[in-house]
């Protein structure tokens, strides 16, 4: 008994878990700031002090740098490129703000973005004002306060907290940042872009606040048509990097007490529609779109006007801050987990065909305990059952043509990697 209510007490007085949890007064008070700047238009202009992206920009990069300068382990740096294209005809440079909160292995990389750039009705106007509060300052603020409450943790891999640019002249921040990833050999282990999360009622009129989504491909952008018919045999298209990524947010979001329910969307994105983690999927890395579950389309892109009662406007007093502090937590902690496992296997492959038995090899993943092999029967979409082993192989005791198998990395304390889906021996 008197344990039990000495547990109280110890919670409370633990700083670290009384500061986790996400704080929609502070997520409110960033996109009332984000929205403050008049537009973010990526074609505005970017020198002045108070009006437009560069304003903008330079506050979140000030903001990242404050909490960089508390943990002593947030480093601000910039990228930079010029894209032109339709809707950036006399070309524009694109700048993307990055903090990096460096871990174990620098190289090693999960990057948790939204962009801060935003539009009205016509994607060329760069002078009206724009408020953009959901799309995307709500994932912009969503940033700001993950990297608040991961940088007072240390982790394995390195997070990259980024606000993209130029999203809605043709995903170019997206692009700058995957390109970045791959010239720099960053291994990605996980790509959260946060666009469009804080809302709750939708453009139908219902109120949808107990679920997210999170859409992710199932055939992969990186692939030529060869190797995809040669995968097609494998029957692993439930089971690529961003599916596996997405299915990881679907669990760790069911572990969040009171969170929300994560909805594995099997698309790369909404129908017809696509955001900044496309780049990152043509380049094989895993992404995923989180988005909120019932969209208002009279709040995106629009003119701020009234016409026939009817308003227009992506305005704040439309969207809902514990909904967003909620996404923000399934964020959280999917970097938490992520960051602090070893990366994903690679080369994991089976056999087995005629006979009793499936053989699994994978190759050795750097630090290292211990590898958790998954399966399922391959009429089921999440696994069901595991076996943990140090090695780097195993037989399992069923059919191959009947089993589905994945094999994930294990840190020290047990925190899981991705699954990596096994399909045949590549050479
Ligand atoms: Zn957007």
């Amino acid at each position: 008994m008197r344990l039990l209510l000495a547990l109280p007490f110890a919670f409370l007085a633990n700083p670290a878990i009384a500061q986790d949890k996400p704080d929609p007064t502070r997520l409110k008070a960033s996109v009332e700031k984000l929205v403050s700047f008049g537009t973010r238009h990526s074609l505005s202009d970017p020198d002045n002090p108070t009006r437009g992206i560069g304003a903008a920009r330079r506050w979140f990069g000030a903001e990242l740098s404050k909490i960089g300068d508390q943990c002593n382990c947030i480093e601000v740096a910039n990228i930079a490129r010029g894209f032109t294209g339709p809707r950036a005809p006399n070309g524009v440079n694109i700048v993307d703000v990055l903090g990096f909160q460096a871990g174990r292995d620098p190289k090693r990389v999960l990057i948790v973005m939204g962009h801060i750039d935003n539009r009205v009705s016509d994607a060329m106007n760069a002078t009206s004002d724009a408020p953009g509060a959901n799309d995307d300052a709500s994932g912009v603020a969503l940033v700001l306060e993950a990297a608040r409450i991961l940088s007072r943790e240390k982790f394995d891999a390195t997070i990259v907290y980024a606000a993209l640019s130029g999203e809605e002249q043709g995903l170019y921040g997206g692009q700058l940042l995957a390109e970045t990833a791959k010239e720099r050999g960053w291994t990605v282990t996980a790509v959260l872009n946060n666009d469009i999360v804080g809302n709750t009622l939708g453009q139908n009129g219902k109120t949808v606040a107990d679920r997210v989504r999170v859409f992710s491909e199932g055939i992969r952008a990186s692939e030529t048509l060869d190797q995809q018919l040669a995968r097609r045999a494998d029957g692993g298209e439930d089971d690529g990097p961003s599916r596996a990524l997405a299915k990881a947010v679907d669990h760790v979001a069911s572990a969040i007490p009171g969170g929300l329910d994560a909805v594995v969307a099997r698309r790369p994105d909404r129908f017809g529609r696509g955001g900044d983690h496309e780049p990152f999927l043509k380049l094989g890395y895993p992404a995923v779109r989180i988005t909120v579950a019932n969209e208002n389309y009279d709040a995106q892109h629009q003119d701020l006007r009234t016409e026939n009662g009817r308003v227009y406007g992506d305005t704040i007093d439309r969207m809902d801050f514990a909904y967003l502090a909620k996404v923000t937590a399934i964020n959280v902690a999917t970097l938490r987990r992520l960051a602090s496992a070893p990366a994903a296997p690679e080369g994991v492959s089976i056999g087995g065909a005629l006979a009793t038995e499936t053989s699994v090899k994978w190759q050795p993943v750097a630090g290292a305990a211990g590898y958790r092999i998954r399966w399922r029967r391959n009429d089921a979409q999440d696994w069901t059952d595991q076996r943990d082993v140090t090695g780097t192989s195993a037989v399992l005791p069923v059919i191959v043509d009947d089993t589905f198998v994945g094999v994930s990395a294990l840190a020290a304390n047990g925190t899981e990697s991705l699954v990596t889906f096994a399909g045949r021996e590549r050479k």
